[in-house]
């Protein structure tokens, strides 16, 4: 499973953060094993209004939804890059993962310190940023020397260099190297390095609860910065959001009817960060369970079978498949028939966000 990993400077939110969204993931998903790998690890649901819809056409007995993992990594401060702090072991950390979700603070309590004594959620991304440039820089420059010296005989030693170079150049601007443009060939040279600034980031503004309906400056001031990198923007409110976990479920929409919002920010940070990952859903659906499933954008229909069984890539046939609206339209499997919209898909399909799938296999 990819995973995401949870990044900040201290006493940003991002524990708050992480522990809604475990909590969540324990009342949401009652139907599929939790299980908390580490203590800072999550299987978090994937939250999808679609699934209660196609529950109700196929009259499912139960709906569960598809799951991605998040990983809160903390204690990552300035000089970091320099093992300060347990620097390197953090920064390791952040190697493994798929994804970051970079929060930022963009609250004011004077009870909760702040590590540079002063909120500035734009100093903040630098300082981090400039935390995963130094460590990629400082990883590049070590590798360069040698694939210099093998790129006087080896193809494939030229093509890593071309690569290393470019994204050296990426970095000296200050730039993350996620915006250096690589071939798909020196892409694959380089990915083993698994540098922090190339992983895809999505920025979390973590706003105290009377800004969550609107923003506030310094959450605008984030997304003017995130916008020049092309990163997107999720507002959350970790108080908020742990303020209802504790909450009995009958009185959560009133307090957020009372904040002028219909969530506190997780549901979008959750699915913002599962197209971050390049994920996307498929689903099954029958009396017994409708359930969403997640493949690579891009991934083609045996391997979509192969997410539910092995077996069903093995000896894949075809995919019967209609589209999400499609059979919400027709609001059953037999009319969906009778007017011809169930496709009969072979092993070069390339599945869709939402198709609706069965699959036909040999044993
Ligand atoms: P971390 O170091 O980034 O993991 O930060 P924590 O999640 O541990 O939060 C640090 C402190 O800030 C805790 O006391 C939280 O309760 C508090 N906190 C987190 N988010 C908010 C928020 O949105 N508003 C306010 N006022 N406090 C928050």
């Amino acid at each position: 499973m990819l995973r995401a990993g949870i990044v900040g400077l201290p006493n940003v939110g991002k524990s708050t953060l992480f522990n809604a969204l475990v909590a969540n993931a324990k009342a949401e998903a009652a139907n599929f094993p939790f299980c908390t790998i580490e203590p800072n690890v999550g299987v978090v649901a994937v939250p999808d209004e679609r699934l209660a819809v196609l529950a109700a056409i196929s009259q499912s007995a139960q709906v569960v939804p598809t799951r991605v993992e998040f990983v809160d990594i903390a204690g990552l401060v300035k000089g970091a890059s320099k093992g300060e702090g347990l620097g390197n072991q953090f920064l390791a950390n952040i190697r493994e993962v798929d994804a970051i979700v970079h929060v930022v603070r963009c609250f004011e309590d004077d009870d909760i310190v702040h590590v540079a004594g002063r909120v500035d959620p734009v100093e903040d991304m630098a300082v981090i940023n400039l935390e995963l440039a130094l460590a990629d820089l400082a990883q590049i420059e070590k590798r360069i020397e040698r694939t210099r010296k093998a790129a006087r005989s080896q193809k494939d030693a030229q093509i890593e260099l071309a690569a290393l170079e470019k994204l050296l150049m990426i970095l000296n601007e200050g730039k993350p190297a996620r915006l250096c443009v690589l071939t798909p060939e020196e892409d694959a040279a380089v990915r083993f390095l698994g540098l922090l600034t190339r992983k895809p980031m999505i920025y979390a503004a973590n706003v105290a609860e009377q800004d969550l309906a609107t923003g506030n400056d310094w959450s605008a001031a984030v997304q003017a910065v995130a916008q020049a990198e092309g990163a997107e923007v999720v507002i959350v409110s970790a108080q908020v959001e742990s303020e209802l976990v504790d909450l009995p479920e009958e009185d959560r929409q009133d307090y957020l009817d009372s904040l002028g919002v219909s969530e506190g920010g997780l549901r979008s940070l959750i699915r913002a960060t599962y197209k971050l990952l390049g994920l996307q859903t498929f689903f099954t659906t029958g009396p017994k369970e409708t359930r969403a499933w997640t493949v690579p954008m891009g991934a083609k229909a045996p391997q979509a079978a192969g997410v539910i069984h092995s077996d069903f890539e093995r000896g894949f046939i075809r995919a019967e498949t209609i589209s999400y609206d499609d059979l919400v339209a027709c609001q059953s499997m037999s009319v969906a028939k009778e007017k011809g919209l169930i496709r009969s898909e072979g092993k070069d399909y390339v599945v869709q966000e939402g198709d609706v799938m069965l699959f036909r296999f040999n044993v």
